[in-house]
């Protein structure tokens, strides 16, 4: 027999992926730098499948139907060219390589040009969902050609997780780097949501004076609401667990220090290159950082400011709804930031990227699945070509309903010396969109003042530069 798929990589994500792809009745080839593993993984799954297992390169791509769909779930990087290298020699016009791993959207684009010359459909993946999601059913991402999304897009279907109306959550993203860049993206948006989760907790901690299994009842409640997602669903888990050795919150004996892999990173970085302000993607990053400087920490624990005191009962359950709203409006301007970048990345690279189908399939299978993904792909559904979530109407409503606890909510923190970045980095946003006139005015004054970058004026067309240094008459520029 031939397979109808290939996996090479058979760490905790290859392998998950494979029994995905056998259990939902394809047959699987596999391969791993290392035999053991593949053995390993026939050993004590094969019973869930029809799995073909293989030693070499050559027995792998022999194992294979034509056209041959392998996938390669190897460490990001030179490991993934290094596969490449020892694949694409003995693959033939037709072929699909379809990278799992997280690249770099760039290094995507690169390898899918690279073996494009050979007729080989190079399809950068982006998968979501860690070994669960690979396992269960993942969101998936995938660019490259729209040929090999005719091929591959029924099986990714499959394996793919479901929404709550049935519908898969994967589709064909776009050309070439298009998938790894969405990828790169949701993980971004990630990050802010987790942050603007830690900073609902610590506000309800230090400023209304909850426990961590009360503010996991209250995470708990909220998940019942718009805020209904995955992170939250979790985060009421993690704070309502307790420590076996200490008895204590399991929260409070873990070391304060976020770790990061990159994506997060990356999705700033590229955010900065295409000039898209995601100020509340930026601070999440930083307070990871920041946290991990533990040395500038100790060195700075004396530093003056105010000691929060807890709120009395009813005051602290007004407050905790007060923080829902400032949450909820903060996580808006997160994902409508996440979205104008992917907006600007389709536009940079010819992608044509459907910001409603980006959405949808992140409904499920993903880290950042949550309820609110359907109001998103609503808006996009009344409006394809929408400028910014925050220009749809509903979005806008909800927003400005909430804009009042948002402001409470922040002038509490800042007058307890709470750190809230991605609150407040997201309330800047919204009223630097809302505002009239931006100091903007003032900077190109001061440009034109030392550099000469010239202006433009509001009254007429043009550009213009006034002689500072002389009569202070204006020019044109
Ligand atoms: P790892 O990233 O830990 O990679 C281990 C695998 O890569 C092993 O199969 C290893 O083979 C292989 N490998 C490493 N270097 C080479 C090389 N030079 N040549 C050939 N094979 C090599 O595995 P994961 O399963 O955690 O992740 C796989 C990919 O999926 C990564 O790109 C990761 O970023 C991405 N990903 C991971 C998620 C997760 O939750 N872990 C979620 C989504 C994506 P060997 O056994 O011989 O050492």
């Amino acid at each position: 027999t031939s397979a109808q798929i290939g996996v090479t990589g058979l760490a905790v994500m290859g392998r998950n992926l494979a029994r995905n792809f056998a259990r939902n009745g394809y047959a699987v080839a596999l391969h791993n730098r290392t035999a053991s593993r593949t053995h390993a993984l026939v050993e004590e799954f094969g019973s869930e499948g029809d799995f073909i297992a293989t030693e070499t390169a050559k027995e792998f791509v022999a194992a294979l139907e034509r056209p041959r769909r392998l996938v390669i779930m190897v460490k990001a990087g030179e490991p993934t060219d290094a596969v490449i290298q020892e694949f694409a020699p003995l693959l033939e016009s037709g072929d699909m390589i379809i990278d799992g791993g997280n690249a770099h959207f760039a290094d995507t684009r690169r390898r899918e040009r690279e073996l494009r010359d050979q007729g080989i459909h190079f399809v950068g993946a982006g998968i979501s969902g860690g070994e669960e999601g690979a396992l269960h059913g993942p969101s998936i991402m995938p660019g490259g050609s729209p040929e090999s999304y005719a091929s591959l897009g029924p099986m990714l279907e499959k394996i793919s997780a479901k929404a709550a109306d049935e519908a898969p959550c994967v589709s064909h993203v776009g050309p070439d780097g298009a998938g790894h860049f969405v990828k790169m993206v949701h993980n971004g948006i990630e990050y802010a949501d987790m942050q603007l989760i830690g900073e609902a907790y610590q506000l309800l901690r230090d400023v209304a004076g909850y426990s961590p299994a009360q503010i996991a009842d209250i995470f708990r409640t909220w998940n019942t609401g718009r805020l209904d997602s995955y992170l939250i669903e979790i985060t009421a888990e993690v704070l309502s667990h307790v420590d076996a050795a200490t008895g204590k919150p399991f929260v409070d004996v873990v070391q304060d220090q976020a770790e990061q892999k990159g994506t997060g990173r990356w999705t700033v970085q590229i955010a900065l290159d295409l000039g898209v302000p995601v100020s509340g993607i930026a601070e999440a990053v930083f307070a990871r950082s920041l946290s991990g400087h533990k040395e500038l920490r100790d060195a700075s624990r004396s530093l003056a400011g105010p000691k929060a005191t807890p709120l009395g009962e009813s005051e602290a359950a007004a407050f905790a709804d007060q923080v829902e709203q400032a949450l909820y409006a903060s996580k808006i301007v997160s994902y409508t930031q996440g979205f104008h970048e992917i907006a600007a990345g389709s536009a940079e690279y010819d992608w044509n990227i459907d910001l409603g189908a980006v959405s949808s399939l992140w409904r499920g299978g993903c880290i950042i699945r949550a309820a609110f993904l359907d109001r998103i792909r609503a808006a996009y559904d009344t409006r394809p070509d929408l400028p910014s979530l925050l220009s749809d109407d509903t979005f806008a409503q909800e927003i400005g309903a909430a804009q009042d606890d948002w402001r409470a909510v922040l002038a509490a923190a800042v007058h307890q010396g709470v750190p809230t970045p991605g609150f407040a980095a997201a309330l800047a946003y919204y009223d630097a969109l809302r505002a009239e006139r931006l100091p903007a005015a003032l900077t190109q004054g001061q440009r034109d003042f030392f550099g000469a970058h010239t202006y433009r004026r509001t009254d007429r067309e043009g550009s213009f530069h006034t002689l500072w240094g002389g009569d202070r008459s204006e020019v044109a520029g």
